[in-house]
């Protein structure tokens, strides 16, 4: 295959990417209030089929297109840091707690491009891929990125006119490009949502099967998610 990978290497050199090590990034953004084993699961599934290095994964600060978290930013990483225990595969990059102002994703990919030297493969899941027209200079998100489109149950499939000429068959083909493709993942369905965790929790439910490791007892500890503990939504 050497005309392709000429083709990676001239890629790679324009971009200033190193050729030596070609794959991906993961990036994993979230709010994670709480991080739930859904999201664990999914970042799993990808380590398994894609070709990434690791997953970083990217609690948002302040997220611009939705209510304040209901738990502060220091409580939604501690979480983040015992769901993932030390896991070589997943590291937690703290790039939007680091900055001022709206966390906008566009910032943290130019970031993260700069830190890490390598091509990244932004993971969205269904829900959150159909409202990225709405994000911040979103267009030049996929000048920045590859993007991995996880299905979720509940939130539909199907897939908007504009994405399909980035569409590629499978995840070997992201790494014949810098940024800009899209892939389809159909991980095994998890049910898990952190609305309806931050609901049961209000109840005084603790959905333990939901939650990684150490989460309940985290949030037990620091009383969040109680319905006298709730922030504004504002
Ligand atoms: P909320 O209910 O507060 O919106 P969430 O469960 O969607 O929370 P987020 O932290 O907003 O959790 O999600 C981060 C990313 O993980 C998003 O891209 C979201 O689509 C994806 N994601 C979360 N839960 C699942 C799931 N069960 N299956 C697939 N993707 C998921």
């Amino acid at each position: 295959g050497s005309r392709v990978s000429r083709l990676r290497s001239s890629w790679f050199g324009v971009t200033g990417i190193s050729a030596d090590n070609r794959a991906l990034l993961g990036v994993f953004g979230g709010t994670f209030d709480p991080v739930h084993r859904g999201h664990v699961a999914v970042a799993c599934a990808l380590m398994r089929a894609l070709p990434l290095s690791r997953i970083v994964f990217v609690p948002a600060a302040r997220p611009p297109h939705r209510p304040t978290p209901f738990a502060d930013a220091h409580h939604r990483l501690a979480m983040l840091r015992l769901a993932l225990a030390g896991d070589p595969r997943f590291d937690i990059d703290e790039v939007e707690y680091e900055r001022e102002g709206p966390s906008y994703m566009v910032d943290t990919l130019a970031t993260l491009r700069a830190r890490h030297g390598r091509p990244l493969a932004l993971i969205l899941g269904a829900d959150a891929f159909a409202g990225l027209p709405a994000w911040h200079r979103w267009r030049r998100i996929l000048g920045l990125a590859h993007i991995i489109i996880v299905s979720r149950p509940g939130f539909d499939d199907r897939l908007p006119e504009w994405v399909r000429p980035r569409l590629v068959r499978c995840g070997a083909d992201l790494l014949d490009a810098d940024h800009g493709r899209a892939l389809r993942f159909t991980a095994s369905a998890r049910p898990e949502s952190a609305t309806a965790l931050r609901q049961a929790l209000a109840d005084g439910i603790a959905p333990e099967a939901w939650l990684p490791p150490g989460v309940p007892a985290y949030i037990e500890a620091h009383g969040l998610y109680r319905r006298s503990s709730h922030h504004d939504e504002g």
